[in-house]
């Protein structure tokens, strides 16, 4: 049997007690990657040779000791390519330093081995925005893993690899989670160092894991979050144990359910496992009841105005100057700009960046940037209220299970709607999960729905107690 399909804790028990090495471990990831990799399309890369190095010298007596984590390709680890699933990037960029996350990682034993697929600068629900080729959803090979951390939610979903690292705007980590029937964790804004992370939307941005179990999420999270002076967002917050918690029971815990989270688009089938889940929670002696978050409409305008707005500022670096790739045929110093980044950003960056530079500039300044701004205090004040209530926010992740590949790739709108209950919690800067909820029968596939938690910022412990309860229960 492979190994690639036990659980972190499990691996680790193999691995202290030298039932296997680090090196086997990283070998049996990679035989697993060679093997299923070209149908999932969910790695770019992988340097066995590098990883096998790190394996040999791993300290062991770590909590993460010899365990090889896949990582998204946004985030720089020195000496390897960092694509950003972008043409900009994939020709002639190598990582000249390594993301803090990285280095906490590797601090608690973990190899970062392989580098996963993605939507270009991390735009988009479903990696078909990728310019390096198509990711499928292990559980229906015809349809999206979601996205745009698709990559990291299909090789751990598709068990090639033990789990890996995503980032999360407004949903990327939860919604390919979700799609993909694993289980995927935001933290709250500024626990996770964005040090490294190459950025898309830099007031929303958070890296987090992407595994099959919460304990395992909540064991790497333990050693992705901290203090990190590099980033000036960073939290100084000491950071609990997080795996003490599970095993934890929700009696009387305080569920609330945002009625303006069951609207019309919700997909009927979706909104019944949703429903299950929630009778779930019951049954293990949780407290539901509905809430509201009044200002949950505006919150799709809300993130398209400001996440453009912030990586039409953040994408003004990839000008073909000091990195990245750089137009052959330009004559003149303001050619080279155009044409570099013509050719090298794909249509729908290029959207973001239109989009962006247009709510930014002066005269729509205060209708656009200005008004978004406004809405997401009002967005982030409805959670506070609700939490003055109850411990813990419950929804579809999703609203719609996987869609086929190319079935709304014309249609951006659309998608963008898609993000309709995950970007709430990154405009408010709060941790939220998504844990698989059962699947549902859709057009002859069994695909998976998940089931979200939110918490008030800081809060992961309550977060992961629930959804390991849930999870377990
Ligand atoms: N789907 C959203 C977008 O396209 C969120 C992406 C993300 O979280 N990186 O912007």
């Amino acid at each position: 049997m492979s190994l690639t399909t036990l659980s972190l804790t499990e691996l680790r028990q193999k691995l202290t007690t030298k039932e296997i090495s680090a090196a086997d471990l990283v070998r049996d990831v990679a035989s697993s990657i060679e093997a299923r990799n070209p149908v999932l399309g969910a790695y770019l890369t992988w340097d066995l040779d590098a990883a096998l190095k790190e394996a040999e010298s791993a300290d062991l007596t770590q909590p993460l000791g010899g365990l090889p984590i896949a990582i998204k390709d946004n985030i720089n680890v020195e000496g390897q390519p960092c694509t950003c699933g972008s043409k900009i990037l994939a020709e002639n960029y190598t990582a000249p330093y390594t993301a803090t996350a990285i280095q906490n990682l590797r601090q608690a034993g973990a190899i970062p081995f392989g580098r996963l697929n993605m939507d270009e600068f991390a735009m988009g629900s479903s990696t078909e925005n990728s310019a390096l080729g198509v990711t499928r959803n292990p559980a229906a090979l015809d349809r999206i893993p979601g996205g745009s951390s698709g990559g990291s939610a299909s090789s751990v979903a598709g068990s090639i690899a033990l789990a890996a690292l995503g980032s999360d705007t407004g949903g990327s980590i939860r919604q390919p989670a979700a799609l993909c029937g694993c289980v995927g964790m935001k933290p709250t804004y500024g626990r996770v160092s964005r040090f490294g992370l190459i950025a898309f939307a830099s007031s929303l941005d958070q890296i987090g894991p992407i595994t099959r179990s919460v304990a395992d999420a909540a064991l790497l999270t333990n050693h992705l979050c901290g203090f990190d002076p590099r980033d000036s967002t960073s939290l100084k917050e000491s950071v609990p144990d997080f795996t003490a918690v599970l095993g934890r029971d929700i009696k009387g815990l305080r569920i609330g359910l945002p009625k303006e989270y069951f609207i019309d688009g919700l997909h009927p089938d979706v909104e019944a496992s949703v429903r299950k889940g929630i009778a779930k929670l019951e049954a293990l002696g949780a407290h539901i009841e509905e809430i509201s978050l009044p200002h949950t409409e505006a919150g799709v305008a809300t993130y398209y105005v400001l996440a453009p707005a912030e990586a039409s500022a953040n994408l003004a670096r990839f000008d073909g100057v000091r990195y990245g790739h750089r137009s052959s045929s330009a004559s003149d110093l303001m050619e080279h700009y155009l044409k570099s980044r013509s050719e090298g950003f794909g249509p729908e960056v290029k959207r973001r960046i239109l989009l962006g530079t247009y709510v930014l500039s002066s005269g729509y300044y205060d209708a656009y940037y200005l008004q978004a701004q406004k809405a997401r205090t009002l967005i982030r004040d409805d959670f506070t209220k609700a939490f003055e209530k109850v411990d813990v926010i419950v929804s579809p992740t999703s609203p719609t299970p996987a869609h086929k590949l190319g079935e709304l790739t014309g249609d951006p709108l659309q998608a963008y709607l898609e993000d309709v209950f995950t970007i709430p919690a990154n405009l408010a800067g709060l941790p939220a999960i998504s844990v698989p909820c059962g699947t549902i029968a859709h057009e002859g596939a069994n695909l998976p729905v998940g089931l979200q938690f939110i918490t008030k910022a800081l809060d992961e412990a309550t977060l992961f107690q629930a959804a390991h309860a849930f999870e377990v229960g």
